[in-house]
């Protein structure tokens, strides 16, 4: 890493606080001790642990568990926070960002660190009063925060109006049975609910586990309590209205044509990177904003990092990515050369009774695979490593994770076969 001398009457503009803007202001301050930074985030709150949001489901966190540093940081590091504030519009060319609440900022360089959002598919809803359709609508993600039992978790905002709905809920239904799905059912079932997933695929997690350990996860995971609908999709919401006229939910109606009363509904279907601001300034971008591996874009002085960005064609979309690219980015705009290295992807899931890790992206139904696998006695413990020319690209651990992080390190290592024996991997 070479250090370049950077003015310190710089501004450093961030906008979004998630993990990427909070390690890019870290980083930026790490290397230039005069500049000014200011991170500016739609939400109200500082830097806090999204991974964790339906762990608040129940009851509130602790600060120390919850936000990612404490206020004394911000002082500390001379970082200004300017929050509840969203930027609504970027000219590159006179390097200035206008807000939602009228005032505009200019600065030297730009980190776009916006995230993503919860995609919401186009869904009809009917409107009943007295068992008589009053009106037919779609919900798009736009406006479902307005309805009364329907929610997305993205934001703190979200749990906490989750939570205060849960004394009045019994049945709640999650459409979507990936890992956030499937962690916030449980969550929901923890807070005494009868819980149903609806899952459009006809197994669960089919990117982390091959068919063998998808059988077992269905196992473990009908044993849970949950009520796993696989292989459908929903098709239409029915509401009521309140004694005041405002839509509650009543209860959905599936693609196979059963309907399910409930009086909560959670969307966990995916997230779309955030990049209309940069899109409308004019800056490339594919599935995400396009950067190279500094995390540059394509307009002078602006970098993009985590969940909004796309780096050689793919968005990661993790906690650890979005970590690291905010690092890179802020070394970068600083003057201080670093690279974004190739991440090894993996999920650690802990949730249904059930431990799951799995690491590396690969068709589990590849024939030139070679595996080595074990078996335990129990039905619920399961290893099993993936190689291709001879190199370990991936691993699956179910019941046991306590391996993980050698296997982690033999994926990043190329580890041949005999290599992740004498490892003691399984
Ligand atoms: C419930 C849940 C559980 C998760 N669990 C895991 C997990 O177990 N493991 C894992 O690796 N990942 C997990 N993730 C994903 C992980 O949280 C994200 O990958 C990570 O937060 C991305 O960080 P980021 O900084 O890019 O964006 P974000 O954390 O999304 O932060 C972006 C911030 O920018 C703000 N913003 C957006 N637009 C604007 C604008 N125009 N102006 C100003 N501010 C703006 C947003 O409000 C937000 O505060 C989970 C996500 C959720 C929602």
């Amino acid at each position: 890493m070479e250090k370049n001398s950077v003015p310190g009457n710089e501004t450093f503009l961030i906008l979004g606080n998630g993990p990427a803007g909070h390690f890019a202001a870290s980083e930026i301050r790490k290397n230039n001790a005069e500049a000014e930074i200011v991170i500016v985030s739609k939400e109200p709150e500082r830097t806090y642990l999204r991974t964790q949001l339906a762990e608040c489901f129940e009851a509130a966190m602790p600060d120390d568990k919850f936000y990612m540093a404490k206020l004394e940081w911000y002082e500390k590091n001379r970082i200004t926070q300017v929050l509840g504030v969203e930027a609504v519009s970027l000219d590159t060319e006179k390097k200035n960002v206008t807000f939602s609440d009228g005032s505009s900022r200019s600065y030297h360089k730009l980190i776009l660190a916006m995230g993503s959002y919860n995609f919401i598919p186009p869904v009809e809803t009917s409107l009943y009063r007295q068992d008589e359709v009053v009106e037919v609508d779609k919900l798009s993600s736009a406006h479902y925060r307005h309805i009364s039992g329907i929610y997305s978790i993205r934001e703190l905002a979200d749990a906490l109006a989750l939570r205060e709905k849960l004394p009045e809920s019994k049945k709640a239904v999650v459409i979507g049975g990936g890992l956030l799905g499937l962690e916030a059912a449980w969550s929901l079932k923890n807070c005494g609910l009868d819980v149903s997933v609806v899952e459009f695929f006809p197994r669960l997690l089919p990117k982390q586990l091959d068919d063998e350990a998808g059988v077992i996860f269905k196992t473990i995971a009908d044993e849970s309590g949950i009520e796993l609908i696989l292989g459908d999709s929903l098709e239409g919401i029915n509401l009521e209205e309140d004694a005041e006229g405002n839509p509650v939910l009543r209860s959905l109606k599936l693609k196979n044509g059963m309907t399910l009363p409930c009086d909560l509904l959670l969307f966990s279907v995916g997230v779309r990177p955030a990049t209309s601001l940069a899109k409308d300034a004019g800056i490339a971008v594919d599935r995400g904003i396009q950067v190279n591996t500094r995390m540059e874009t394509s307009a002078p002085d602006v970098y993009a990092c985590g969940d909004v960005a796309e780096v050689g064609g793919f968005v990661y979309g993790t906690w650890p990515a979005a970590l690291t690219m905010g690092r890179v980015a802020g070394a970068n705009a600083t003057g201080v050369d670093m690279e974004f290295p190739p991440l090894v992807l993996s999920t650690n899931f802990n949730a249904l009774n059930a431990k799951v890790f799995s690491a590396g992206s690969i068709d589990f139904n590849d024939p030139s695979l070679e595996v080595l696998s074990f078996r335990a006695r129990s039905k619920y413990l399961y290893k099993k490593l993936f190689f291709k020319d001879e190199k370990l690209v991936a691993g699956i651990l179910l019941g046991d994770t306590s391996k993980s992080t050698r296997v982690m390190k033999g994926i990043e290592k190329g580890y041949s076969k005999a290599e992740a024996l004498a490892s003691d991997i399984l």
